[in-house]
């Protein structure tokens, strides 16, 4: 399970799409825990080793569990330099605390954006074959850089174009 998640998790990297969380049942939670266990050779694993060890808030539930959540400002490029937003963490962090919903790019554009969360199923097969790819071209940007997390989930790595990936929630005041 714990090398399920490095894939994904690796997968995003050099995305637009951020994880934040993950949500685990108590019995995925202790599962995982002991691989770590195994896998430092330590004896046990407190649920802090395990926050710093993923880098990600963990969080325990009984509904809705084994996902990562995942966010990401849009849009992304900037629409006035056409830039990919940087440090997007800090990025997305200003904006859920700015009533503004604004985005600013990394050469200082500021732009009315929306912030999407999606759960990203921990056990949906990423391991994909080339054949099973149907799209290499990015839709929307015309990149190369597809990434793929399933059989359909995939998102391009230069713009915020994805597979129809449906977010959970938008945050967007009308205003
Ligand atoms: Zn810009
Ligand atoms: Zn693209």
């Amino acid at each position: 399970m714990l090398e399920r998640i490095y894939r994904l998790l690796s997968s995003l990297k050099g995305g637009t799409m951020i994880p934040t969380e993950i949500v685990l049942n108590p019995q995925s939670y202790a599962k995982i825990v002991s691989e770590l266990a195994d896998t430092l050779g330590y004896e046990g694993i407190s649920h802090l080793q395990l926050t710093h060890h993923l880098a990600l808030t963990v969080s325990i539930q009984h509904e809705n569990t084994d996902i990562i959540v995942l966010k990401e400002v849009s849009p992304n490029p900037c629409p006035v330099c056409h830039r990919r937003l940087t440090f997007l963490r800090e990025t997305i962090d200003r904006f859920e605390s700015d009533d503004a919903n604004q985005v600013r790019c990394p050469m200082g554009h500021r732009y009315p954006g929306e912030l999407k969360v999606y759960y990203l199923s921990i056990f949906q097969d990423s391991a994909l074959g080339e054949k099973e790819k149907p799209i290499k071209v990015c839709p929307e940007c015309g990149g190369e850089h597809i990434q793929y997390l399933g059989a359909d989930v995939m998102f391009c790595l230069d713009c915020d174009w994805d597979s129809g990936m449906e977010a959970r929630y938008r945050l967007r005041r009308d205003r």
